[in-house]
């Protein structure tokens, strides 16, 4: 076998064995560490087959096809190399870096596809009987030394940072993974010094070096687990939040919900979309999420990371308490503490809606016969509950229909609002009133009774009008004997 043969199946084997390692390794492809290891090994095998296709080639546009392909492989082996170096031990390169790098590459790329050999990649090659080989018979051109000159200025740039990392270093396992990398940037280096100094026929170094490469970055990788534990710290942080998380890819489809977000939306787990939709309409209309007794407020986010936009990220928030805090500020806000009828400003807004209905609104006004005696004999104590009363009968009637409102005007003085209601079905409900207040007993006052006046709203009523007119109908209740209706 003579060294050609042996070169020949050397990169035969290399070929199927980059392969099968790109075959066996990347269906558990998951992290940024795993795509630079895979831009590595596939840019190995496309340089493999490129060296394979010069050796077989007896011309030279065969054989240029094969260093064109080399190349494209041979550019992107350096950067998945510096990439990954860089990632692993976190010298992480800057995104616009990155770009710089990758534009260069791509460049001389375009060099090589484009030109010949002549002035940009080779000065001059002669071919042997055998191809392209040995290659000592060449001389590179330009393009060809901006390469390596880059190649070897980011090798030693990651090597020199893993060293550094590797001095700060305390922790074995660390210190190991880092020594890794360092081994990979010497195996590099040393391969292309013996590639671009011609030292051993300078052609298999490189191949060697590689695979060399190759097989410490499989174990650096196998090693790292890093990223996988910074998941499972998204995962603690995900899970352990308050609020709960539902994420959907651009097209809609739910990647993503923490153990909050299926807490509260059980079908989660069925992929059920209807919830995106939920959340959607409530953050659309501003409006709080009303499960069970709960109530949720969502948010909407772009899910983005390294300006890249992924889909959305809805954040749902419990807001029971501060809801039902709302809830009852309001409720304070429109009733009266003692009574819990309406107060006199949230009576005179129904009041006022009732005027804009356009359907027509009655009022009764009541006020309690000869209360002041009631204070006067038995005390403030007994005055209230003979005030409750009032507001109990009142109460009694609007349960049964609820478009009432029934409030407190002043001290013992109270309103009736009847949206839509006319005349007489106003009397009746004023009657019904007076009567069985009448039969209603306290403690200690006894039987007492309550005047009432009634009036409906007529076209050109303003609000002080209309309720002045209640109001009179009510003192010619009181003029003419207390205790009856009177309509005005
Ligand atoms: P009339 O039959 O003409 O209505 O005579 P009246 O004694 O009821 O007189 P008026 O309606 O003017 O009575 C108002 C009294 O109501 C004065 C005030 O002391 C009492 N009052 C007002 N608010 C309250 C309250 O919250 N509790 C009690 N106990 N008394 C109140
Ligand atoms: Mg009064
Ligand atoms: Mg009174």
């Amino acid at each position: 076998m003579t060294a050609y043969d042996f070169l020949l199946w050397f990169q035969g084997l290399s070929i199927v064995g980059v392969f099968v390692t790109l075959v066996m390794f990347f269906p558990s492809w998951k992290n940024r560490i795993h795509s630079y290891l895979f831009i590595f090994t596939a840019s190995v095998l496309i340089n493999n087959v490129g060296y394979f296709i010069e050796m077989i080639s007896d011309n030279s546009v065969d054989c240029m096809w094969g260093t064109r392909i080399e190349y494209l492989g041979k550019i992107f082996i350096s950067v998945g190399l510096l990439f990954f170096m860089t990632e692993y031990t976190g010298a992480r390169l800057s995104t616009y870096t990155k770009r710089m790098v990758a534009v260069i590459h791509f460049l001389i790329v375009i060099v090589v596809f484009t030109n010949d050999y002549h002035h940009m990649y080779y000065e001059s090659v002669l071919f042997s009987s055998e191809g392209l080989f040995p290659h000592n018979v060449y001389e590179h051109g330009f393009v060809y030394y901006i390469y390596i000159m880059m190649v070897a200025g980011y090798l030693v740039f990651a090597t020199f940072s893993a060293v550094m990392r590797l001095m700060q270093e305390r922790r074995r396992k660390r210190k190991f993974q880092t020594a890794i990398i360092i081994a990979i940037g010497f195996v590099m280096m040393g391969g292309i010094v013996v590639y671009s100094t011609g030292l051993a026929g300078g052609y298999d170094a490189t191949v060697i070096s590689y695979l060399l490469c190759l097989i410490l970055m499989i174990v650096a990788t196998i090693k790292y687990d890093l990223l996988a534990a910074l998941d499972a710290v998204k995962n603690y942080i995900a899970d352990n939040m308050t609020e709960g998380i539902v994420a959907v890819d651009t097209e809609g489809a739910i990647i993503y919900y923490n153990t909050i977000a299926e807490r509260i939306y059980p079908t989660l787990k069925e992929n059920d979309e209807t919830v995106v939709t939920q959340i959607l309409e409530a953050i659309e209309k501003d409006e709080v999420i009303s499960i069970k007794k709960n109530y949720y407020k969502a948010e909407a986010t772009d899910l983005t990371n390294e300006r890249k936009t992924f889909g959305k990220l809805y954040v749902i928030d419990d807001v029971t308490i501060e809801h039902n805090h709302n809830l009852e500020l309001k409720l304070r806000s429109i009733t009266d503490g003692m009574t819990g009828l309406f107060n006199r400003t949230e009576t005179l807004r129904r009041i006022e809606e009732g005027m804009a209905s356009g359907d027509g609104v009655a009022l009764v006004m009541i006020d309690i016969d000869n209360f002041k005696s009631v204070n006067d004999s038995y005390g403030h104590d007994v005055g209230d509950t003979v005030i409750k009363g009032v507001a109990k009968v009142m109460t009694d009637l609007t349960i049964y229909n609820p478009k009432l409102s029934a409030g407190r005007w002043g001290g013992e003085e109270f309103m009736l609002v009847m949206p839509a209601t006319g005349i007489d079905e106003a009397v009746s409900a004023a009657e019904k009133i007076r009567t069985d207040f009448e039969k209603t007993e306290f403690q200690y006052a006894g039987f007492r009774t309550v005047s009432l006046g009634v009036t409906v709203f007529t076209e050109g009523d303003d609000a002080d009008v209309f309720c002045k007119r209640v109001d009179e109908a009510l003192y010619i209740s009181k003029q003419e004997g207390k205790n009856r209706v009177t309509v005005k």
